[in-house]
């Protein structure tokens, strides 16, 4: 069974259709790239998935259960973690804090643990993803985008995220930087997650994606397989 599933999901603001009979799987492993112009209804479609809309048709499914989230806490309680391209981080706060953001928020053990711990986990962590970060007390800020999606995607990951939706996650990086937020994807990918990648970014999509979308004018004008596009058959 998929993670989560969109079968035939609308959504109208009004008499605007931002989406109509979209469907969709999010696998385990697997990276799920959607792809469109701007009006597409990719930030619609993130917000259905993240919790932050409901749709206005159509079946969303958790592990095979219907579902609305009905608040991103739901969604993000269910495992499913959204990495906004700038939101992500607190830029004047240290990259260890960063990570425990929200953490006072959450149950269990992890919430009475110290300082030196915290920044343990937090290296550790990073250390995974093949992040090396010189001084974790620095601010956020002074992080390259790259790294900063990967203190996203690793918090993400270490905090029980079974899904991890991907806005435009290479949209403001230059070639480099690209490259390093793609490794990422990757690493999250073969952490066993389902990862949304939203792209404008056909280069980007191919080079990570299993899955591959395309919305136009809020329909998927392209559902297709990696192997449906490979040119040697
Ligand atoms: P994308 O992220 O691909 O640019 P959006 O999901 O933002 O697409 O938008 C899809 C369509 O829905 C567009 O026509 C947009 O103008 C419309 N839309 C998005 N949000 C709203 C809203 N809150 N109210 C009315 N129309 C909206
Ligand atoms: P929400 O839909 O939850 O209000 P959005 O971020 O989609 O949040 O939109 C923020 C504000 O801008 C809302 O008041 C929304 O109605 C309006 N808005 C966004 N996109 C559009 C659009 N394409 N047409 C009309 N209103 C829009």
């Amino acid at each position: 069974t998929p993670i989560l599933e969109l079968e035939n999901v609308g959504k109208s603001y009004g008499n605007v259709h931002a989406l109509r009979g979209v469907s969709l799987n999010v696998r385990q492993g697997e990276v799920t790239c959607v792809l469109g112009d701007n009006g597409a209804g990719k930030s619609t479609l993130i917000k259905i998935m993240s919790g932050l809309h409901d749709h206005t048709d159509g079946t969303m499914k958790l592990d095979g259960e219907p579902r609305r989230f009905g608040s991103p806490r739901a969604a993000q309680a269910s495992g499913i973690a959204t990495v906004y391209q700038d939101l992500a981080l607190a830029p004047l706060m240290s990259v260890w804090r960063n990570f425990f953001l929200g953490n006072e928020l959450r149950k269990g053990p992890l919430r009475t643990l110290d300082i030196a711990r915290m920044k343990r986990i937090c290296e550790d962590e990073l250390g995974k993803m093949g992040v090396v970060v010189p001084d974790l007390d620095r601010p956020v800020a002074g992080l390259s985008g790259g790294q900063r999606q990967c203190i996203a995607i690793a918090r993400a990951i270490y905090f029980g995220a079974r899904v991890i939706i991907l806005d435009e996650p290479t949209a403001a990086l230059g070639v480099k930087q690209s490259g390093v937020a793609l490794r990422y994807i990757v690493k999250a990918r073969d952490a066993g997650l389902g990862v949304i990648f939203i792209t404008h970014n056909p280069h980007h999509a191919y080079l990570v994606g299993n899955h591959f979308i395309i919305l136009k004018l809020g329909r998927v004008v392209l559902d297709a397989h990696r192997d449906d596009l490979t040119l040697e058959q």
